[in-house]
Protein backbone atom coordinates (compact mmCIF):
# COMPACT_ATOMS: atom_id res chain seq x y z
CA UNK A 1 0.00 0.00 0.00
CA UNK A 2 1.38 3.68 -0.69
CA UNK A 3 2.87 5.40 1.84
CA UNK A 4 3.30 2.26 4.19
CA UNK A 5 6.67 -0.19 4.21
CA UNK A 6 5.57 -3.35 5.92
CA UNK A 7 8.83 -3.88 6.42
CA UNK A 8 9.87 -1.62 8.34
CA UNK A 9 7.14 -2.21 10.35
CA UNK A 10 7.44 -5.77 10.86
CA UNK A 11 10.86 -5.30 12.16
CA UNK A 12 10.07 -2.20 14.57
CA UNK A 13 7.11 -4.46 15.68
CA UNK A 14 9.31 -7.20 16.78
CA UNK A 15 11.91 -5.27 18.38
CA UNK A 16 13.02 -6.35 22.04
CA UNK A 17 11.86 -3.62 24.59
CA UNK A 18 14.03 -0.48 24.63
CA UNK A 19 16.44 0.43 27.58
CA UNK A 20 14.74 2.35 30.88
CA UNK A 21 16.96 5.38 29.43
CA UNK A 22 15.12 5.43 25.50
CA UNK A 23 11.78 5.24 27.53
CA UNK A 24 12.02 8.70 29.75
CA UNK A 25 13.62 10.44 26.91
CA UNK A 26 10.48 9.63 24.92
CA UNK A 27 8.03 10.38 27.84
CA UNK A 28 10.00 13.29 28.23
CA UNK A 29 9.14 14.22 24.51
CA UNK A 30 5.63 13.48 24.66
CA UNK A 31 5.05 15.51 27.42
CA UNK A 32 6.80 18.57 25.93
CA UNK A 33 3.64 18.24 23.26
CA UNK A 34 5.71 17.19 20.73
CA UNK A 35 5.00 14.69 17.85
CA UNK A 36 6.56 11.23 18.08
CA UNK A 37 8.59 9.56 15.10
CA UNK A 38 6.98 5.95 14.17
CA UNK A 39 10.06 4.52 16.03
CA UNK A 40 9.47 6.41 18.84
CA UNK A 41 5.87 4.94 19.45
CA UNK A 42 6.86 1.72 18.58
CA UNK A 43 8.76 1.40 21.43
CA UNK A 44 6.03 3.09 23.34
CA UNK A 45 4.07 0.22 21.96
CA UNK A 46 6.36 -2.58 22.71
CA UNK A 47 6.60 -1.77 26.52
CA UNK A 48 5.46 -4.56 28.17
CA UNK A 49 6.67 -3.57 32.14
CA UNK A 50 3.69 -2.93 34.28
CA UNK A 51 5.35 0.14 35.76
CA UNK A 52 6.57 1.99 32.81
CA UNK A 53 2.91 0.94 30.85
CA UNK A 54 1.08 2.91 33.61
CA UNK A 55 3.56 6.09 33.39
CA UNK A 56 2.45 5.72 29.63
CA UNK A 57 -1.35 6.28 31.12
CA UNK A 58 -0.72 9.24 33.53
CA UNK A 59 1.24 10.50 30.20
CA UNK A 60 -1.32 10.51 28.00
CA UNK A 61 -3.98 11.91 31.06
CA UNK A 62 -1.72 14.72 31.14
CA UNK A 63 -1.28 15.14 27.62
CA UNK A 64 -4.99 15.03 27.17
CA UNK A 65 -6.07 17.55 29.69
CA UNK A 66 -2.86 19.64 28.75
CA UNK A 67 -4.36 20.14 24.85
CA UNK A 68 -8.02 19.80 25.69
CA UNK A 69 -8.97 20.28 29.28
CA UNK A 70 -11.12 18.04 30.76
CA UNK A 71 -14.02 17.70 28.55
CA UNK A 72 -15.56 15.71 26.31
CA UNK A 73 -16.92 16.52 23.36
CA UNK A 74 -20.40 14.52 22.54
CA UNK A 75 -21.70 13.41 18.85
CA UNK A 76 -24.23 10.90 17.46
CA UNK A 77 -23.98 8.98 14.43
CA UNK A 78 -27.15 8.92 12.38
CA UNK A 79 -26.81 6.09 9.28
CA UNK A 80 -28.77 7.27 6.16
CA UNK A 81 -28.48 4.58 3.77
CA UNK A 82 -27.70 0.76 3.63
CA UNK A 83 -27.32 0.15 -0.21
CA UNK A 84 -24.03 -0.89 -0.66
CA UNK A 85 -22.40 -1.60 -4.05
CA UNK A 86 -18.93 -3.43 -2.06
CA UNK A 87 -18.34 -6.66 -0.33
CA UNK A 88 -16.50 -6.22 2.87
CA UNK A 89 -16.42 -9.28 4.27
CA UNK A 90 -16.80 -7.91 7.84
CA UNK A 91 -19.74 -5.22 7.47
CA UNK A 92 -23.58 -6.09 7.60
CA UNK A 93 -23.95 -4.20 4.72
CA UNK A 94 -21.83 -5.84 2.28
CA UNK A 95 -24.01 -6.30 -1.39
CA UNK A 96 -23.95 -10.27 -0.41
CA UNK A 97 -25.43 -10.15 2.54
CA UNK A 98 -29.33 -11.26 1.82
CA UNK A 99 -30.86 -11.25 5.34
CA UNK A 100 -30.31 -6.96 5.22
CA UNK A 101 -32.95 -5.09 4.28
CA UNK A 102 -31.76 -1.99 2.34
CA UNK A 103 -33.22 1.22 2.91
CA UNK A 104 -31.94 4.80 1.76
CA UNK A 105 -33.60 7.94 4.14
CA UNK A 106 -35.82 10.04 1.99
CA UNK A 107 -35.00 13.71 2.89
CA UNK A 108 -37.82 13.96 5.23
CA UNK A 109 -37.04 10.85 6.91
CA UNK A 110 -33.47 12.35 7.24
CA UNK A 111 -35.48 15.36 8.77
CA UNK A 112 -37.63 13.23 11.29
CA UNK A 113 -34.46 11.50 12.63
CA UNK A 114 -32.21 14.91 13.20
CA UNK A 115 -35.55 16.23 15.13
CA UNK A 116 -35.84 12.89 17.19
CA UNK A 117 -32.18 13.50 17.76
CA UNK A 118 -32.71 17.21 18.65
CA UNK A 119 -35.55 16.76 20.69
CA UNK A 120 -33.05 14.64 23.26
CA UNK A 121 -30.38 17.01 23.41
CA UNK A 122 -28.12 16.31 20.31
CA UNK A 123 -25.73 18.89 19.03
CA UNK A 124 -23.32 17.19 16.64
CA UNK A 125 -24.12 15.02 14.27
CA UNK A 126 -21.76 12.40 12.25
CA UNK A 127 -23.90 11.60 8.88
CA UNK A 128 -23.10 7.67 7.90
CA UNK A 129 -23.86 6.54 4.50
CA UNK A 130 -22.91 3.38 2.32
CA UNK A 131 -21.99 3.44 -0.90
CA UNK A 132 -24.16 3.27 -4.20
CA UNK A 133 -21.88 2.18 -7.76
CA UNK A 134 -22.18 5.55 -9.12
CA UNK A 135 -20.63 8.19 -7.53
CA UNK A 136 -22.37 11.08 -8.91
CA UNK A 137 -25.55 10.29 -7.28
CA UNK A 138 -23.73 9.75 -3.82
CA UNK A 139 -22.88 12.83 -3.74
CA UNK A 140 -25.91 14.62 -4.24
CA UNK A 141 -27.63 12.65 -2.40
CA UNK A 142 -24.88 13.39 0.06
CA UNK A 143 -25.26 16.74 -0.23
CA UNK A 144 -28.80 16.91 0.44
CA UNK A 145 -28.79 15.10 3.30
CA UNK A 146 -25.99 17.50 4.60
CA UNK A 147 -28.37 20.12 3.86
CA UNK A 148 -31.82 18.83 5.58
CA UNK A 149 -30.00 18.07 9.00
CA UNK A 150 -29.00 21.49 9.08
CA UNK A 151 -32.62 22.77 7.94
CA UNK A 152 -34.04 21.09 10.95
CA UNK A 153 -35.08 23.35 14.37
CA UNK A 154 -36.97 22.24 17.55
CA UNK A 155 -37.01 25.40 19.56
CA UNK A 156 -34.30 27.30 19.66
CA UNK A 157 -32.30 24.21 18.98
CA UNK A 158 -30.13 23.27 15.85
CA UNK A 159 -27.30 20.75 14.76
CA UNK A 160 -24.89 22.91 14.83
CA UNK A 161 -21.71 20.74 13.34
CA UNK A 162 -22.20 17.78 10.35
CA UNK A 163 -19.45 15.30 10.39
CA UNK A 164 -19.41 12.46 7.34
CA UNK A 165 -18.55 9.17 7.02
CA UNK A 166 -18.44 8.44 3.26
CA UNK A 167 -16.89 6.66 0.43
CA UNK A 168 -13.66 8.47 -1.02
CA UNK A 169 -14.83 11.00 -4.00
CA UNK A 170 -13.30 12.80 -6.52
CA UNK A 171 -11.67 16.21 -5.60
CA UNK A 172 -14.71 18.00 -7.36
CA UNK A 173 -17.18 16.00 -5.14
CA UNK A 174 -15.33 16.85 -2.17
CA UNK A 175 -16.01 20.23 -2.89
CA UNK A 176 -19.36 20.04 -3.53
CA UNK A 177 -19.44 17.98 -0.13
CA UNK A 178 -17.20 21.14 1.58
CA UNK A 179 -19.99 23.62 0.09
CA UNK A 180 -22.75 21.76 1.98
CA UNK A 181 -21.14 22.51 5.43
CA UNK A 182 -19.42 19.77 6.49
CA UNK A 183 -16.93 19.64 9.42
CA UNK A 184 -14.92 16.42 9.26
CA UNK A 185 -14.73 13.94 6.61
CA UNK A 186 -14.17 11.03 7.89
CA UNK A 187 -13.44 7.55 6.34
CA UNK A 188 -11.57 4.89 7.64
CA UNK A 189 -8.68 3.06 6.42
CA UNK A 190 -10.59 -0.53 7.79
CA UNK A 191 -6.59 -2.15 7.22
CA UNK A 192 -3.51 -0.73 6.26
CA UNK A 193 -1.93 -4.31 5.16
CA UNK A 194 -2.49 -4.41 1.64
CA UNK A 195 -3.15 -8.46 1.48
CA UNK A 196 -5.41 -8.25 4.49
CA UNK A 197 -7.14 -5.34 2.66
CA UNK A 198 -7.56 -6.49 -0.70
CA UNK A 199 -8.76 -10.49 0.78
CA UNK A 200 -11.48 -8.66 3.20
CA UNK A 201 -13.11 -6.64 0.02
CA UNK A 202 -14.07 -8.62 -2.45
CA UNK A 203 -15.42 -6.35 -4.79
CA UNK A 204 -16.59 -2.87 -5.99
CA UNK A 205 -15.60 0.65 -4.95
CA UNK A 206 -13.88 -0.91 -2.42
CA UNK A 207 -11.50 -2.85 -3.60
CA UNK A 208 -8.81 -0.53 -4.39
CA UNK A 209 -6.58 0.13 -1.11
CA UNK A 210 -4.63 3.30 -2.53
CA UNK A 211 -7.49 5.30 -3.76
CA UNK A 212 -9.01 4.23 -0.28
CA UNK A 213 -5.97 6.18 1.08
CA UNK A 214 -5.23 8.71 -1.47
CA UNK A 215 -9.02 9.82 -0.40
CA UNK A 216 -7.84 12.30 2.39
CA UNK A 217 -5.13 13.84 -0.46
CA UNK A 218 -8.17 14.34 -2.02
CA UNK A 219 -10.49 16.18 0.45
CA UNK A 220 -7.56 18.12 1.76
CA UNK A 221 -6.81 19.51 -2.15
CA UNK A 222 -10.40 20.31 -2.28
CA UNK A 223 -9.81 22.43 0.88
CA UNK A 224 -11.66 20.25 3.30
CA UNK A 225 -8.94 20.29 6.08
CA UNK A 226 -10.54 18.89 9.09
CA UNK A 227 -10.20 14.87 7.98
CA UNK A 228 -11.07 12.15 10.73
CA UNK A 229 -8.83 8.57 9.87
CA UNK A 230 -8.59 5.30 11.61
CA UNK A 231 -8.18 1.46 11.20
CA UNK A 232 -10.60 -0.95 11.92
CA UNK A 233 -9.18 -2.71 14.61
CA UNK A 234 -9.55 -6.64 14.50
CA UNK A 235 -8.88 -7.24 10.66
CA UNK A 236 -4.77 -7.35 11.28
CA UNK A 237 -2.41 -7.04 13.85
CA UNK A 238 -3.42 -3.99 15.58
CA UNK A 239 0.77 -2.81 16.32
CA UNK A 240 1.19 -2.94 12.57
CA UNK A 241 -2.27 -0.88 12.23
CA UNK A 242 -1.39 1.98 14.65
CA UNK A 243 2.16 2.01 13.44
CA UNK A 244 1.05 2.29 9.68
CA UNK A 245 -1.12 5.02 10.50
CA UNK A 246 1.72 6.96 12.12
CA UNK A 247 3.59 6.86 8.64
CA UNK A 248 0.33 7.79 7.09
CA UNK A 249 -0.15 10.99 9.27
CA UNK A 250 3.45 11.42 8.95
CA UNK A 251 3.23 11.52 5.10
CA UNK A 252 0.20 13.86 5.29
CA UNK A 253 2.35 16.14 7.37
CA UNK A 254 5.17 16.03 5.14
CA UNK A 255 2.54 16.99 2.15
CA UNK A 256 0.29 18.85 3.47
CA UNK A 257 1.83 20.46 6.47
CA UNK A 258 -1.36 18.96 8.04
CA UNK A 259 -2.69 15.66 9.63
CA UNK A 260 -6.00 14.44 10.42
CA UNK A 261 -7.91 16.27 12.99
CA UNK A 262 -9.34 13.09 14.40
CA UNK A 263 -8.23 9.61 14.70
CA UNK A 264 -11.04 6.76 15.49
CA UNK A 265 -10.16 3.43 17.10
CA UNK A 266 -13.02 1.55 16.00
CA UNK A 267 -12.89 -2.18 17.16
CA UNK A 268 -14.38 -4.84 15.32
CA UNK A 269 -17.97 -6.03 16.41
CA UNK A 270 -20.03 -9.33 15.45
CA UNK A 271 -22.48 -8.81 12.63
CA UNK A 272 -25.49 -10.48 11.57
CA UNK A 273 -25.79 -12.81 8.28
CA UNK A 274 -21.80 -12.38 7.91
CA UNK A 275 -19.53 -14.97 6.97
CA UNK A 276 -16.83 -13.16 8.38
CA UNK A 277 -14.72 -15.29 10.65
CA UNK A 278 -12.24 -13.16 12.61
CA UNK A 279 -8.45 -14.01 12.99
CA UNK A 280 -8.28 -14.87 16.55
CA UNK A 281 -4.68 -13.78 16.71
CA UNK A 282 -6.27 -10.06 15.50
CA UNK A 283 -8.27 -9.43 18.64
CA UNK A 284 -6.58 -7.12 21.12
CA UNK A 285 -7.37 -7.51 24.61
CA UNK A 286 -8.65 -4.52 26.51
CA UNK A 287 -5.19 -3.76 28.19
CA UNK A 288 -3.33 -3.98 24.70
CA UNK A 289 -5.89 -1.59 23.57
CA UNK A 290 -5.53 0.50 26.67
CA UNK A 291 -2.13 0.91 26.04
CA UNK A 292 -2.61 1.65 22.09
CA UNK A 293 -4.74 4.15 22.80
CA UNK A 294 -2.62 5.97 24.93
CA UNK A 295 0.31 5.88 22.43
CA UNK A 296 -1.75 7.29 20.17
CA UNK A 297 -2.20 10.47 22.46
CA UNK A 298 1.17 10.72 22.95
CA UNK A 299 2.82 10.19 19.29
CA UNK A 300 0.34 13.05 17.84
CA UNK A 301 -0.96 15.01 20.99
CA UNK A 302 -2.81 17.67 19.00
CA UNK A 303 -5.33 15.17 17.45
CA UNK A 304 -8.87 14.39 18.55
CA UNK A 305 -9.55 10.66 19.58
CA UNK A 306 -13.13 9.45 18.85
CA UNK A 307 -14.12 6.26 20.98
CA UNK A 308 -17.58 5.08 19.38
CA UNK A 309 -20.41 2.84 21.48
CA UNK A 310 -18.80 -0.09 19.66
CA UNK A 311 -16.81 -0.01 23.17
CA UNK A 312 -18.72 -1.07 26.31
CA UNK A 313 -19.88 1.75 28.83
CA UNK A 314 -16.44 0.42 31.26
CA UNK A 315 -14.06 0.58 28.56
CA UNK A 316 -15.05 3.89 27.40
CA UNK A 317 -15.07 5.85 30.79
CA UNK A 318 -11.74 4.01 31.26
CA UNK A 319 -10.44 4.98 28.14
CA UNK A 320 -11.55 9.11 29.07
CA UNK A 321 -8.51 8.91 31.19
CA UNK A 322 -6.33 8.22 28.79
CA UNK A 323 -6.92 10.32 26.17
CA UNK A 324 -9.80 10.11 24.14
CA UNK A 325 -11.73 13.67 23.93
CA UNK A 326 -14.78 12.84 21.97
CA UNK A 327 -17.39 9.98 22.40
CA UNK A 328 -21.02 9.13 20.75
CA UNK A 329 -23.91 8.67 22.83
CA UNK A 330 -26.86 6.26 22.03
CA UNK A 331 -26.07 5.28 19.10
CA UNK A 332 -28.44 3.47 16.42
CA UNK A 333 -26.31 2.03 13.58
CA UNK A 334 -29.19 1.19 10.93
CA UNK A 335 -30.70 3.94 8.90
CA UNK A 336 -33.98 4.98 10.52
CA UNK A 337 -32.82 3.18 13.65
CA UNK A 338 -33.82 6.78 16.07
CA UNK A 339 -37.93 5.99 15.28
CA UNK A 340 -37.31 3.29 17.96
CA UNK A 341 -36.14 3.19 21.58
CA UNK A 342 -36.18 -0.80 22.45
CA UNK A 343 -32.79 -2.83 22.53
CA UNK A 344 -30.59 -1.83 19.86
CA UNK A 345 -29.11 -4.93 18.93
CA UNK A 346 -32.65 -6.44 18.42
CA UNK A 347 -33.27 -3.61 15.43
CA UNK A 348 -33.43 -5.53 12.80
CA UNK A 349 -30.65 -4.24 9.88
CA UNK A 350 -27.97 -3.24 12.22
CA UNK A 351 -24.53 -2.78 10.83
CA UNK A 352 -23.09 -4.58 13.60
CA UNK A 353 -24.24 -4.97 17.88
CA UNK A 354 -23.07 -2.36 20.29
CA UNK A 355 -21.53 -2.47 23.52
CA UNK A 356 -22.53 0.39 25.01
CA UNK A 357 -26.44 1.03 24.90
CA UNK A 358 -27.01 4.21 27.61
CA UNK A 359 -28.91 6.80 26.70
CA UNK A 360 -27.31 10.18 26.42
CA UNK A 361 -28.80 11.10 29.85
CA UNK A 362 -26.81 8.22 31.52
CA UNK A 363 -23.75 8.78 29.42
CA UNK A 364 -23.84 12.40 30.43
CA UNK A 365 -24.70 11.82 33.95
CA UNK A 366 -21.24 8.96 33.95
CA UNK A 367 -19.00 11.67 32.59
CA UNK A 368 -20.36 14.06 35.67
CA UNK A 369 -19.35 11.51 37.95
CA UNK A 370 -15.71 11.00 36.81
CA UNK A 371 -15.15 14.97 36.63
CA UNK A 372 -15.55 15.66 32.72
CA UNK A 373 -17.35 18.16 31.42
CA UNK A 374 -20.10 17.08 28.44
CA UNK A 375 -19.32 19.17 25.53
CA UNK A 376 -21.38 20.06 22.50
CA UNK A 377 -19.31 22.99 21.07
CA UNK A 378 -18.86 23.61 17.69
CA UNK A 379 -17.08 26.52 17.95
CA UNK A 380 -13.60 25.75 16.14
CA UNK A 381 -15.46 24.94 13.09
CA UNK A 382 -17.74 28.05 13.12
CA UNK A 383 -15.21 30.50 13.68
CA UNK A 384 -12.96 28.41 11.05
CA UNK A 385 -10.51 27.48 13.28
CA UNK A 386 -10.21 24.72 11.22
CA UNK A 387 -7.06 22.43 9.60
CA UNK A 388 -3.39 24.94 10.13
CA UNK A 389 -5.43 27.24 12.13
CA UNK A 390 -6.66 24.82 14.68
CA UNK A 391 -3.61 23.23 14.73
CA UNK A 392 -1.16 26.17 15.04
CA UNK A 393 -3.53 26.88 18.35
CA UNK A 394 -3.83 23.36 19.73
CA UNK A 395 -0.18 22.70 19.55
CA UNK A 396 1.66 24.83 22.08
CA UNK A 397 -1.49 24.05 24.37
CA UNK A 398 -3.89 27.13 23.43
CA UNK A 399 -6.60 25.75 22.65
CA UNK A 400 -7.56 24.15 26.23
CA UNK A 401 -8.88 27.88 27.29
CA UNK A 402 -11.41 28.08 24.28
CA UNK A 403 -12.34 24.64 24.84
CA UNK A 404 -13.15 24.58 28.62
CA UNK A 405 -15.23 27.82 28.56
CA UNK A 406 -17.58 26.64 25.33
CA UNK A 407 -17.94 22.83 26.95
CA UNK A 408 -18.95 24.54 29.97
CA UNK A 409 -21.45 26.72 28.06
CA UNK A 410 -23.06 24.20 26.12
CA UNK A 411 -23.30 22.11 29.15
CA UNK A 412 -24.79 24.67 31.19
CA UNK A 413 -27.66 25.16 28.06
CA UNK A 414 -28.10 21.20 28.28
CA UNK A 415 -28.56 21.01 32.01
CA UNK A 416 -31.26 24.10 31.54
CA UNK A 417 -33.21 22.41 28.21
CA UNK A 418 -32.54 18.95 28.97
CA UNK A 419 -31.52 18.14 32.50
CA UNK A 420 -33.37 15.95 35.27
CA UNK A 421 -33.16 17.22 38.31
CA UNK A 422 -30.22 14.88 39.63
CA UNK A 423 -28.47 16.05 36.50
CA UNK A 424 -29.31 20.21 37.53
CA UNK A 425 -27.70 18.90 41.13
CA UNK A 426 -24.59 17.54 40.14
CA UNK A 427 -23.92 19.83 37.03
CA UNK A 428 -24.06 22.29 39.20
CA UNK A 429 -21.47 20.90 41.79
CA UNK A 430 -19.40 20.07 38.93
CA UNK A 431 -19.72 23.71 37.19
CA UNK A 432 -18.83 25.20 40.25
CA UNK A 433 -15.81 23.23 40.61
CA UNK A 434 -14.60 23.79 37.33
CA UNK A 435 -15.42 27.62 37.27
CA UNK A 436 -13.32 27.49 40.39
CA UNK A 437 -10.50 26.23 38.49
CA UNK A 438 -10.68 29.50 36.05
CA UNK A 439 -9.04 32.75 36.29
CA UNK A 440 -11.01 35.38 36.75
CA UNK A 441 -10.93 37.34 33.41
CA UNK A 442 -12.52 33.40 32.49
CA UNK A 443 -14.87 33.32 35.33
CA UNK A 444 -16.94 36.39 33.95
CA UNK A 445 -16.84 35.37 30.71
CA UNK A 446 -18.83 32.48 31.38
CA UNK A 447 -21.06 34.00 34.09
CA UNK A 448 -21.53 36.79 31.42
CA UNK A 449 -22.65 33.65 28.67
CA UNK A 450 -24.73 32.03 31.55
CA UNK A 451 -26.59 34.93 32.58
CA UNK A 452 -27.43 35.03 28.95
CA UNK A 453 -28.37 31.86 29.20
CA UNK A 454 -30.95 32.49 31.64
CA UNK A 455 -32.29 35.38 29.56
CA UNK A 456 -32.86 32.71 27.49
CA UNK A 457 -30.18 32.78 24.63
CA UNK A 458 -28.40 29.98 23.02
CA UNK A 459 -25.85 29.00 21.27
CA UNK A 460 -23.28 31.24 22.19
CA UNK A 461 -19.63 30.50 22.06
CA UNK A 462 -16.03 32.03 21.98
N1 LIG B 1 -19.32 3.87 2.74
C1 LIG B 1 -18.52 4.41 3.78
C2 LIG B 1 -17.09 4.08 3.54
O1 LIG B 1 -16.75 3.59 2.49
O2 LIG B 1 -16.26 4.37 4.40
C3 LIG B 1 -19.01 3.96 5.14
C4 LIG B 1 -18.74 2.56 5.48
S1 LIG B 1 -19.41 1.88 6.99
C5 LIG B 1 -21.07 2.29 6.94
C6 LIG B 1 -18.64 2.81 8.25
C7 LIG B 1 -17.55 2.07 8.99
O3 LIG B 1 -18.09 1.04 9.81
C8 LIG B 1 -16.58 1.33 8.13
O4 LIG B 1 -15.62 2.19 7.57
C9 LIG B 1 -15.99 0.30 9.07
O5 LIG B 1 -14.76 0.70 9.61
C10 LIG B 1 -17.02 0.17 10.19
N2 LIG B 1 -17.49 -1.22 10.32
C11 LIG B 1 -17.86 -2.05 9.34
N3 LIG B 1 -18.17 -3.27 9.85
C12 LIG B 1 -17.95 -3.21 11.19
C13 LIG B 1 -18.05 -4.16 12.24
N4 LIG B 1 -18.43 -5.41 12.04
N5 LIG B 1 -17.74 -3.75 13.49
C14 LIG B 1 -17.35 -2.48 13.74
N6 LIG B 1 -17.23 -1.54 12.76
C15 LIG B 1 -17.52 -1.89 11.50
Amino acid sequence: MKHINDEKINKLINAPQCSREEFDLIIEKAKKLQRLTTEESAKLLNIKDKNLTDIIFRTAEDVKNTIYGKRVVLFVPLYISNICANDCIYCSFCKTNKTTIRKKLSIDEIKEQTRILLERGHKRILLVAAEEANEDSNINYYVDAVKAVYSVSVGTNRIKRVNFNCAPLSIENFKKLKASGIGTFQIFQETYHDATYRKLHRSGPKTDPDNRLDAIDRAFKAGIDDVGIGPLYGLYNYKFETLAMFEHIAYLEKEFGLGPHTISVPRLEPTYGSEFIQDKENIIPDEEFKKMVAVIRLSVPYTGIIMSTRESAHMRNELLNLGVSQISAESRVSPGGYERSDDHNAIPNVQFMLSDQRTIEEVIADLVKFGYIPSFCAACYRKERTGKVFMSIAKPGNIKEKCTINALITFKEYIEDFGNEELKKQGGILIEKKMAELNEYDREVVNHFFENIRKGNRDEFI
